[in-house]
């Protein structure tokens, strides 16, 4: 059987933290992760194809992106060496200081966390958007904060991006891929300057993304941490004597693993972690003694979408990266409503498979190709269109648990949210009348979706919680550092462990507070 000190599941901010801060002090580490190790040929915006994960069919269906459906609540998750950074916006922000004066364990307060989130910083080569590069989208941001006099909330995000002070939006195809310039990162790996091309979500094809397996796992790697790709862990069950044995579906070779390891690290994220465990207790009852706190007061991080039209504005959201400035609103001076502007900006779906059927061998060089590739550069359907997103700080009201199949209703196994929409309505209805208010300030015309006004049916791509952290096993279900109550040796470290919503981006705080629990381990 083969055994591991520390086995760590999933590579997102809280396993990729974790996997290089124990390698380096000389830890035996293995990493097992779910979806694919991605190479920039392989993303969806380059191959337009490997889009989803179904976590049905795991085998079949390991694409980009795992969308769950639960009902009121949808969440979109990425699946991948690196987890979420493949997929996200690359905002990478720290938490208000007031954020941590309620709702955490008195171990964890702004003040634990200031250098952890600065380390973060640097590992991910954070940046800011150079001032010759804003978009339209954060021109109108800009403009849109001074309309409504809030002018000093404005400000430009922090971004894991790399970019070239030297390109700006009047250069020569100013957005074609020629103009990324390659560098070697503080690991040793290839990357490339940021070209405005739009895809950070679907994958960005020039390695201007500081995206985890290009700095921590990276690092983890050089020190000898193993990742093990399309590796899916279904169980974790305590050894007598002491360490654990995990059950694998190894997807690939589409076969059974088991793996002994002294210590398990789960950082699966908000649903993966808060899944895995309900099963092992409820459904497997491989850990019976988790507490009954798993799978509650979880939170959708107040996220929101507003589409507006311009008339007038040129807006072209398929340029820049995908979320470039803030309108802070946190403070919640307007009606005790917090929340944090942010402008969206979308994939160019069209464009990219314009693109990419240019590029197909019978028409690359046949004038049909070049006309395709013309326009796939220059199209944009959604030219006058603000996608108006942002985070609210809403309280959180939703609960994970295993329910039953009507087709097998013997069976507890179906992943199920309960969520209490009216326990986010202050802080998403204040984000949603500020999209209306900014829009219309600024001569546009917005659409708040049905899906909130008719049903209060919403999508979140940041998920917290499921897994909370507290003081004790009556209120969460590890504590500060991660450690599982009532089970030594097993962790959770990664967003289903932050206890309540930070009203913004969640990712740094994750790292940070996974720099944290490393500490601790000294
Ligand atoms: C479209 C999109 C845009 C986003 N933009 C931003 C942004 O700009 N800024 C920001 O801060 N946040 C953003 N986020 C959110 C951010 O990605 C998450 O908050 C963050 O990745 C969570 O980190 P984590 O470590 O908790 O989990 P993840 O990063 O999700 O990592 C969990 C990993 O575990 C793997 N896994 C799950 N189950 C298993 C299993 N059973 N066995 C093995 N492996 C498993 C998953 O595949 C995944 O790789 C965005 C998310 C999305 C979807
Ligand atoms: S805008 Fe394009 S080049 Fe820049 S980070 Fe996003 S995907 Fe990469």
């Amino acid at each position: 059987m083969e055994r591991v000190n520390t086995l760590i599941i999933g590579s997102g901010f809280g396993g990729s933290v974790m996997a290089c801060r124990l390698a380096e002090r000389g830890e035996k580490v293995l990493v097992l992760e779910r979806g694919r190790r991605w190479l920039p040929a392989d993303y969806p915006s380059v191959s337009q194809s490997h889009w989803l994960w179904d976590e049905d069919e795991p085998e079949t269906q390991n694409g980009w992106l795992d969308f769950r459906y639960f009902g009121d609540m949808s969440i979109a998750l990425g699946a991948g060496v690196g987890g979420g950074s493949l997929i996200y916006a690359n905002v990478s922000v720290e938490a208000h200081p007031e954020v941590f004066e309620q709702g955490w364990p008195e171990a964890i307060r702004y003040h634990t966390l200031r250098d952890h989130y600065r380390t973060v910083g640097k590992m991910l080569n954070v940046q800011n958007l150079p001032d010759t590069q804003w978009t339209p989208r954060t021109r109108l941001m800009h403009d849109a904060a001074v309309a409504l006099g809030d002018g000093e909330r404005f400000r430009v995000v922090p971004q894991a991006i790399t970019f070239d002070p030297d390109w700006h939006a009047g250069l020569d195809n100013a957005y074609g891929y020629g103009h990324s310039k390659p560098w070697i990162n503080d690991q040793g790996q290839q990357q490339g300057t940021c070209v405005h091309c739009g895809n950070c979500d679907i994958g960005c094809p020039v390695q201007a993304k500081n995206t985890l397996d290009l700095n921590y796992l990276a690092q983890a790697e050089q020190h000898g941490a193993e990742v093990r790709a399309l590796h899916h862990v279904r169980w974790v069950r305590p050894l007598q004597g002491g360490g654990f044995e995990v059950g694998v579906r190894d997807l690939d070779a589409r076969a059974w693993r088991r793996l002994h390891a002294d210590r398990v690290i789960v950082a699966a994220g908000s649903v993966g972690s808060t899944e895995l465990l309900l099963r092992c207790r409820d459904q497997y009852k491989t850990l019976p003694k988790l507490s009954r706190a798993l799978g509650r007061r979880w939170s959708s991080n107040g996220d929101f979408f507003t589409p507006a039209f311009y008339d007038e504005r040129h807006i072209d959201p398929t340029r820049g990266p995908t979320i470039t400035s803030a309108i802070d609103y946190l403070d919640g001076d307007e009606n005790g409503a917090r929340y944090f502007v942010e402008d969206g900006g979308l994939p160019d779906f069209l464009g990219n498979l314009l693109e990419h059927a240019a590029h197909h061998p019978r028409l690359s060089k046949t004038r049909l190709g070049a006309a395709l590739l013309e326009y796939g550069q220059d199209s944009s359907p959604f030219a006058r269109m603000m996608p108006w997103f942002g985070q609210a700080m809403d309280d959180p009201g939703g609960r994970f648990s295993l329910g039953r199949r009507w087709y097998a209703p013997w069976k507890r196994d179906r992943l199920r949210l309960k969520w209490d929409y009216r326990k986010a309505r202050k802080a998403v209805q204040g984000l949603a009348d500020r999209h209306l208010a900014l829009t219309q300030a600024t001569g546009g015309r917005a659409m708040t979706p049905a899906t909130w006004r008719w049903f209060k049916n919403l999508v979140t791509p940041h998920p917290l919680g499921g897994c909370n952290m507290a003081d004790s096993q009556e209120q969460g279900v590890v504590d500060h550092a991660g450690a599982v109550f009532n089970y030594p040796g097993l962790y959770v470290i990664d967003g289903a462990t932050v206890p309540r919503s930070l009203g913004l981006n969640p990712s740094r705080t994750i790292a940070a507070l996974a720099e944290h629990a490393a500490g601790e381990w000294r």
